[in-house]
């Protein structure tokens, strides 16, 4: 994840794939906007708001959970909790994902939500029914899975849970590609974009 470098800058991390590697399911242009222009914002917004500040030279988790914890500090939350989502939310996806799990995660959804189908029923809700701006993700809470659904840049992280996968259902996620069919992203997102490997890596 985005460290600091010597220079007090937080950088954005390369994408996992190219920018067309997920067509047709989410195009180059989507990927080059949201990625080039949605998530540098978002870095250069944090880069300014914590220059010659201690969260400067901290990581970017630090600075997540420390601004979480002062109001006052709600735009440095904000654009370093995106910051964060972003990165992973880009490896959250990989070319020919989706469907259903493999290895240890694929055990723990047996475990924790009785099949795959029922995760994907229950995560495609949570995708689907979060109003306005969010994301829905697959985490780790006291050692079981469970889903939850955060509004604008909130993440789970704050709750002292475990990130796992996520899924961006802010519009600009999906609608050069989906118009308003946000339930059409969501299903394609589960179907043929997942990556289980990070999911399997995050369980550690
Ligand atoms: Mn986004």
């Amino acid at each position: 994840m985005t460290q600091t470098t010597a220079t007090g800058a937080f950088q954005l991390p390369p994408l996992p794939w190219k920018d067309d590697a997920l067509a047709p399911h989410i195009s180059a242009e989507t990927i080059s906007f949201h990625y080039g222009k949605h998530h540098k914002a978002y870095l250069d917004n944090l880069n300014n708001l914590v220059k010659d500040k201690p969260y400067a030279t901290m990581t970017l988790e630090q600075v997540v959970l420390g601004s979480a914890k002062n109001p006052a500090e709600g735009g440095i939350f904000n654009n370093a909790a995106q910051v964060w989502n972003h990165t992973f939310y880009w490896h959250s996806m990989k070319p020919n994902g989706g469907g259903a799990p493999t290895g240890k995660i694929a055990e723990k959804i047996n475990a924790d939500f009785g099949s795959y189908e029922n995760f994907k029923t229950q995560f495609a809700e949570a995708a689907k029914t979060q109003f306005g701006s969010g994301w829905a993700w697959l985490v780790l809470d006291g050692g079981k899975l469970a889903i939850v659904k955060t509004a604008n840049a909130a993440t789970p992280l704050t709750d002292g849970k475990k990130p796992l996968l996520t899924c961006d259902v802010w519009e600009h996620a999906y609608y050069v590609d989906y118009r308003n069919r946000r339930p059409d992203y969501v299903t394609t997102f589960l179907e043929k974009l997942v990556n289980w490997d990070f999911a399997n890596a995050n369980l550690g």
